[in-house]
């Protein structure tokens, strides 16, 4: 179909994915829910767009987002991937709950480019095998503010434009009731879209996607003829892309929770929020989501985890590239990537000058491993840090303003050690203690969302009150800045947010 402007809702839509044809996603219509309800919009993200002020009170705005009703100019698909689901060949799986309502097209001025629209929890698809292709509104508030969360925390990832509810009965554990969330992002093409046509041995479909991949410039490939070069240069992006993300969920405590190669972006952003968690004591080893009893994607198998996940990538481009030597060769760079973003990642949280990577990786290591001893809160430990800085007189014997972090971290020779050494690095920089901590507290956040935050905003938007999730969105939108009368956002979790248990189901 042809671009077209719709007046209800001002902006221009086309097919975007849809149009690949359906060897890559079927036409489908959402089936409506009962009652919608607006429970939260994010007005930030939709002056991004280029959406009006009104935009949310146009007539069929509600049925669009909750609903599916279909834009004009974009036919509604369901995409088909395949994936590796906890290291196993998991075959076809595909939007089982998502809708592709397609991709809407910047007016003049806007701040993003085209995006793609996906409504999460539309309803049954033919990729939804025995699912009910529905999400629970406690799951979906749970994306709707971690999206938000990452981007205000400046980490790619894909963004929430609004959050609607119905009372229709949804059945997990236990009878919940259904929302929808509508996702945005330039692609939702995932490493399982790749894995897909390669396990059906369909090359010419894998070409397809990797032109579509290059003419749509979501990677920003160089220029590169078609076939074996371009294979390996989206390779190459993609391998780089990730590392940098990893490095991004390592550098704030991130666990994504379930990283089986279909929920992986193939754009790099952070993609399909479940069994997620912000870490709270920090402890490396940790397991966020219940269902993962070998802790394959604990928090600090993430990095190795993401390049197997990328190894299922190169293996699905093989038969385009043909050739094992070059796909492993860039494979490999992942390490180099990773070790780069995360030496600079720790540079950055620990005021220290990019220029010095390794002594950043050896100083931070250290301090993780104090965090650790002790499961010090990990975003209280890092902001104390920045403060801290700030604080500083800028003399190496001078440690007043470090006693506060001494005490979260136990203290004793083992901190002492790391401190003198901390100070010794600090003072070969050529800033100012207060110009240091101010950077560090606009890399080291305030605000997370933390579990318990999420579960009593959950807690209240059952019981009607949907306010807690707009505190949230203001705060999680602007982390690094603190907010005088909201400190309890910004302390370590109490006790029960133990008892809070976070599955695949959610
Ligand atoms: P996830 O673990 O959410 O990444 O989902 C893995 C696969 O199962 C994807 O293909 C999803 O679309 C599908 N899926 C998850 N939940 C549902 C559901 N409630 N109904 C239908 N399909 C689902
Ligand atoms: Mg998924």
């Amino acid at each position: 179909m042809d671009a077209l402007h719709n007046p209800a809702l001002p902006l221009t839509w086309r097919d975007g994915f849809a149009r690949l044809g359906t060897t890559f996603a079927t036409p489908w219509q959402a089936t409506p829910l009962h009652d919608l309800q607006w429970v939260s919009v994010n007005h930030r993200l939709a002056q991004a767009l280029g959406l009006p002020q009104d935009w949310q009170h146009r007539p069929g705005m509600l049925e669009v987002l909750g609903n599916g009703q279909p834009l004009p100019g974009a036919s509604p698909v369901a995409t088909v991937y395949s994936g590796h689901q906890f290291g196993v060949w998991a075959g076809q799986l595909g939007d089982g709950r998502a809708l592709l309502l397609g991709e809407s097209c910047p007016p003049p001025g806007a701040e993003l480019g085209p995006q793609e629209w996906q409504l999460k929890g539309a309803g049954r698809t033919p990729y939804s095998r025995m699912g009910d292709g529905r999400a629970v509104l406690r799951s979906s508030i749970r994306e709707y503010l971690c999206s938000e969360a990452m981007h205000g925390l400046g980490i790619p990832t894909t963004r929430a434009l609004s959050l609607v509810a119905s009372p229709d009965t949804v059945l997990r554990e236990e009878a919940e009731t259904a929302a929808v969330v509508s996702r945005i992002a330039p692609s939702f093409l995932r490493f399982g879209h790749f894995e897909h046509f390669a396990s059906r041995d369909n090359v010419q479909a894998l070409v397809q996607l990797i032109d579509y991949v290059d003419t749509q410039n979501f990677l920003a490939l160089p220029p590169t003829p078609p076939g074996r070069e371009r294979a390996l240069a989206l390779l190459e992006v993609v391998v780089q892309r990730t590392a940098r993300l990893m490095a991004q969920w390592q550098g704030v405590g991130f666990c994504h929770g379930v990283m089986n190669t279909d929920n992986m972006s193939l754009l790099g952003l952070t993609l399909d929020y479940g069994p997620f968690q912000f870490m709270d004591g920090f402890d490396p080893g940790h397991i966020c989501n219940h269902s993962d009893h070998q802790g394959r994607y604990a928090f600090d198998q993430q990095p190795r985890i993401a390049h197997w996940n990328l190894f299922c990538l190169g293996q699905a481009l093989m038969p385009v590239i043909d050739d094992v030597q070059a796909t492993v060769d860039v494979l490999n760079t992942f390490t180099v990537h990773y070790d780069q973003a995360w030496g600079e990642q720790l540079a950055r949280k620990l005021g220290l000058p990019a220029s010095a990577t390794a002594t950043a990786s050896a100083l931070g290591e250290r301090l993780l491993n104090l965090m650790a001893r002790q499961q010090a809160d990990h975003t209280v430990s890092w902001r104390t840090l920045s403060n801290a800085v700030r604080d500083w007189t800028g003399r190496e014997d001078d440690v007043t303003a470090f006693a506060e972090l001494g005490r979260q971290l136990g203290a004793g020779d083992a901190w002492d050690g790391w401190l003198k050494d901390y100070l010794q690095a600090m003072r070969t920089t050529t800033s100012t203690p207060t110009l240091q901590g101010d950077a560090m507290r606009r890399v080291n956040p305030v605000y997370v969302l933390r579990n318990h935050l999420g579960e009593i905003a959950i807690r209240r938007a059952r019981e009607g009150d949907f306010s807690e999730i707009e505190t949230l969105l203001s705060l999680l939108s602007a982390p690094f800045d603190d907010r005088p009368g909201f400190e309890p956002y910004a302390a370590p979790a109490p006790p029960w947010a133990q008892s809070i248990a976070i599955s695949c189901s959610s």
